[in-house]
């Protein structure tokens, strides 16, 4: 009889218990997972990276030609991204890539390795805070600066745009002429930023070509490799020469000018 007490006693305790686990257990995970979402995005462990890492630190040779011609320069490009013309101009250029995406699709529905490429600074990544704290047109010492501090904001409409084209079974691969020394802190802001995507094609540290040559060439080796490159983002004129992608969308950008 003792013994038959014993264990109803036991097994309600242990019910209890269980109820108990139950009800706090969400909480416990939700607290774990804040608490590694934060050490994963906290700024130290991405911004300051490992000095042992061959590709962190600054100083490789200046990879791109970057001018500023007539109206171009840190203050047209600044006062331009401030008006309508700016805006209406971003804002159809991703439209109208999205509309290519959706025709593609239509199109192609069985099609399982389409891709987007996208250049990275002023196409989806914002470097006006740069521009603004400098208050010069750009060199290249102090965009690596600016860089290395991972801190370049997204511009909206292209991030909306990306993770809307991935979200329909679309590649993104970003292309740009960052070199390879910069892989680290542009992961880490692309992390920071939440961007998720497939590729990141760089430039060589000591490759020299013009920007066009250097985009065309890695878009017909990304093709090679079996995408289909439905549309080709960038900013610059350079990011969109050469072919190798069914469609090219241009974005305003006045703050400087690639070769
Ligand atoms: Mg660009």
């Amino acid at each position: 009889m003792r013994i038959t007490v014993v264990v109803l006693y036991r097994e309600k305790a242990l019910k209890s218990l269980n109820k108990k686990l139950n009800s706090v257990l969400p909480v416990l995970v939700a607290v774990a997972f804040a608490i590694s979402s934060k050490a994963a995005f906290a700024e130290d462990a991405l911004v300051h990276p490992s000095a042992s890492h061959p590709n962190a630190t600054p100083g490789a040779p200046v990879p791109v030609k970057v001018s500023t011609p007539g109206g171009f320069g840190h203050k047209e490009g600044l006062e331009f991204a401030k008006t309508p013309e700016y805006k209406q101009e971003f804002d159809k250029a991703i439209e109208s890539a999205k509309v290519h995406c959706v025709n593609f699709i239509k199109a192609n529905p069985n099609t399982l390795n389409k891709a987007i490429i996208s250049d990275l600074d002023e196409t989806l990544l914002d470097n006006r805070p740069y521009f603004q704290d400098v208050k010069k047109d750009f060199t290249w010492a102090d965009f690596e600066k600016w860089v290395f501090k991972a801190k370049a904001p997204n511009l909206p409409a292209t991030a909306e745009f990306l993770k809307w084209a991935r979200d329909q079974g679309f590649a993104i691969i970003f292309l740009t002429g960052r070199p390879e020394n910069m892989r680290v802190v542009t992961t880490a802001n692309l992390i920071k930023n939440k961007i998720a995507y497939d590729g990141l094609f760089m430039r060589g540290d000591t490759d020299k070509r013009p920007a066009s040559k250097f985009k065309a060439e890695v878009r017909k080796k990304i093709e090679s490799m079996g995408f289909k490159i439905v549309v080709n983002i960038g900013d610059q004129d350079s990011d969109l020469a050469g072919g190798f992608a069914l469609a090219g969308e241009k974005l305003p950008n006045k703050l400087y000018f690639v070769q």
